[in-house]
């Protein structure tokens, strides 16, 4: 059992450690405690050298070697054939919905499938920049699920597909990548896993790029992490900003301009933290992908069984990262966000355009924390419905 959470006490304690509140902030979101504790004894003098990360060159030996570290990190983690580049960027999840077109698309046509509000603004922003078509889109029922691919109308003059492999706002993830090649399409395949990356493995046989910002399962905001196959590159348009043509920033490792180094670093904090994380036998992703499974498990079946809660997503649609959830009297919300609060259950608050509550339960988030909410749930219902 989780312990109970007591504001006062985490005031007055220094062990955190028991007393820290869990935060299922959607993002930014939570990271683990031993990884802001470790950052936090750096923070003023890495390794003996004299000076904080975010003080030093991108240039000077200490900064590489902590780059080098985070990127090697980061392929063996998601086992990165060696013709994908992983460029560490700025601009966010939303800077990507144009860089993308601006090195893809070559102000031509591009597909899009609709599943959620996230693809929905990656295709408004594209078609500032080149000619979107919607091969498929849940829109009509609401976003409730993938569109499965059996049902996408791809266009033959697309330069990619673009989908959002978790809809972080709906709570919608695309469970299995599309295998475009058997559906008869040569374009390559750009997946937006801004919110699920790393919660599990990646099938790249089956990508083309894909992006994501860091701030929901890797560190703070501020740098944004594109995986791009290596035969993509070359076709930017004549206006792309230069700090944001893929194949300046491969050419020059990712320090064409200064990347951001204190983002760098602390998502190698959190790499180092995956690759000791065990489930059984399993490791690294192969058992956050597990952790997750059952965090998720929990919480959509407490969700399910309930008659105040709901979920409205199809079953096999479901987000492990992201579960939105009603309250069957929303008059109700603002008393269940304040009684979560007191326990210790923090930012459960849905996001503004749909309402309700949203558990973002990401790697970092333990399954005792989803205990904790469960039984939180549990408790509410007995006391308010
Ligand atoms: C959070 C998020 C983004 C974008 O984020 P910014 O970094 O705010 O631009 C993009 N896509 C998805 C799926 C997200 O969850």
């Amino acid at each position: 059992m989780s312990p109970q959470f007591n504001p006062e006490l985490r005031r007055q304690t220094t062990d955190i450690n028991t007393m820290r509140p869990y935060n299922f902030s959607a993002g930014p979101a939570a990271i683990p405690l031993e990884v802001l504790e470790r950052a936090a004894k750096e923070m003023s003098n890495w390794h003996g050298c004299g000076m904080g990360v975010m003080e030093m060159s991108h240039r000077g030996e200490e900064f590489i070697s902590i780059y080098e570290h985070a990127e090697s990190n980061f392929r063996a983690l998601l086992s990165i054939p060696w013709e994908f580049k992983i460029l560490f960027m700025q601009g966010g999840g939303l800077g990507e919905n144009a860089i993308v077109p601006l090195n893809l698309s070559r102000a031509q046509e591009v597909d899009f499938v609709l599943s959620g509000s996230w693809s929905q603004k990656s295709l408004k922003e594209a078609m500032r920049y080149c000619s979107p078509k919607i091969a498929a889109s849940s829109e009509s029922n609401g976003f409730h699920e993938f569109p499965s691919p059996r049902t996408w109308n791809l266009n033959p003059k697309a330069q990619y597909v673009h989908i959002c492999t978790n809809e972080t706002i709906h709570g919608v993830e695309c469970h299995e990548l599309p295998d475009l090649k058997s559906m008869g399409c040569v374009a390559p395949l750009v997946i937006d896993f801004s919110s699920h990356v790393l919660s599990q493995p990646v099938d790249w046989s089956r990508v083309g790029l894909a992006f994501a910002g860091a701030q929901k399962n890797i560190g703070p905001a501020g740098l944004t992490i594109v995986v791009v196959r290596e035969d993509l590159l070359g076709h930017a348009l004549s206006i792309c900003p230069s700090a944001f043509d893929y194949t300046t920033v491969a050419k020059n490792s990712s320090m064409y301009n200064t990347p951001p180094t204190y983002g760098i670093y602390m998502a190698g904090l959190m790499f180092d933290w995956l690759k000791q994380q065990r489930e059984g036998s399993l490791t690294g992703v192969w058992a956050m992908q597990k952790r997750n499974q059952e965090k998720a498990r929990l919480l959509y079946e407490a969700i399910d069984a309930s008659s105040f809660f709901s979920n409205p997503v199809a079953p096999l649609s479901r987000s492990l990262m992201n579960v939105p959830f009603f309250l069957a009297d929303p008059a109700k919300d603002s008393i269940f966000l304040k009684q979560a609060n007191e326990k210790g259950l923090l930012q459960l608050k849905g996001h503004k355009s749909i309402g309700g509550m949203r558990a973002s339960i990401y790697n970092a988030m333990p399954l005792d924390g989803v205990q904790a909410l469960v039984d939180f749930l549990k408790e509410f219902e007995v006391h308010f419905a």
